[in-house]
């Protein structure tokens, strides 16, 4: 069983439809795929009807942001009853554009890009991102791809970066339990994002209700990998793999990380909602 539980569509800053990453996945020899987009599960009926005809099995699920020392850390949400954690993911939808407009007016004083111009590559609001305001600074000509654009104008320490800001990664980690869905702290140690967490900061996410560490990720270095498995182990929390496909946005492939059998079932098992065959 091959079982990839972090993929982004066009719901968010994916560059496939919810029914082609389905179709990507399949292609890749995937039994099972998650779809996870920043902030929002308005992928998941397109992503649904695909489940029949591509053959793959589907994870419905979000990758919900909080706020971390001035940056984010990402928590990932699976099966979890979508009215009830609808206040907390429209929250974060509302403060994405506003974020987003903050930052284009500190980059427009250096960058010919327009609010418009980001608005344009992200096609709604909600889901608006830095990689959409790398896609405007690409076509502007400002730098030759988002890579790039992310180690210099994008980077967190830029004059540019304004946070999200929204809650704590506790709170976010206590809201998906309560709207029955499983927690996974994705890719804890994933560098560039923000200050890590601390061994005793994951610990208290596991106090309050976190399911798993997403080990496998292409961001983590093997010694990072055995790191995530061994506080795993200490803290009595399970292990995940996972690609973060984003189409042709990123190199991550789908498949690249995988998660095992015995996991997903622990993970339907919490988890409100059933995973879709
Ligand atoms: P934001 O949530 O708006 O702060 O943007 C974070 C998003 O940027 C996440 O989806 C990351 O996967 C993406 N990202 C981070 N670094 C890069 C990069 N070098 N190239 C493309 N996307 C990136
Ligand atoms: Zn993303
Ligand atoms: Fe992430
Ligand atoms: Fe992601």
């Amino acid at each position: 069983m091959r079982i990839d539980l972090h993929a982004h569509s066009t719901r968010s800053d994916g560059t496939d439809t919810p029914a082609e990453l389905m179709a990507a996945a399949a292609t890749a020899g995937l039994d099972v795929v998650a779809l996870t987009d920043h902030d929002t599960d308005r992928g998941w009926d397109e992503a649904a009807g695909a489940v029949q005809s591509t053959g793959v099995s589907l994870v419905r699920g979000a990758e919900v942001t909080s706020s971390w020392q001035g940056g984010s850390q990402h928590i990932l949400s699976y099966l979890h009853e979508p009215a009830r954690l609808a206040p907390l993911l429209a929250e974060n939808r509302l403060r994405r554009p506003r974020r987003a407009r903050a930052m284009v007016e500190r980059l427009s004083e250096d960058f010919p890009i327009t609010w418009e111009d980001v608005l344009a590559q992200a096609g709604d609001p909600s889901t608006v991102g830095r990689p959409h305001m790398a896609d405007a600074l690409v076509a502007a000509g400002s730098y030759p791809d988002r890579n790039a654009a992310f180690a210099a104008a994008l980077k967190k320490s830029a004059r540019y970066y304004v946070d999200i800001a929204v809650r704590t990664p506790v709170e976010v980690v206590e809201a998906i339990v309560a709207a029955g869905g499983v927690a996974v702290l994705a890719h804890p140690f994933m560098a560039r994002r923000a200050a890590p967490l601390s061994d005793a900061e994951i610990g208290e996410l596991a106090e309050a209700g976190l399911f798993a560490l997403e080990a496998d990720h292409r961001d983590h270095t093997p010694a990072q990998r055995e790191r995530a498995r061994a506080l795993a182990g200490q803290l009595g929390v399970a292990v995940t793999g996972s690609s973060d496909y984003h189409g042709t946005g990123k190199p991550n492939r789908l498949g690249e990380g995988l998660t095992s059998p015995d996991v997903l079932e622990a993970v339907e098992s919490a988890g409100h909602l059933p995973v879709l065959r």
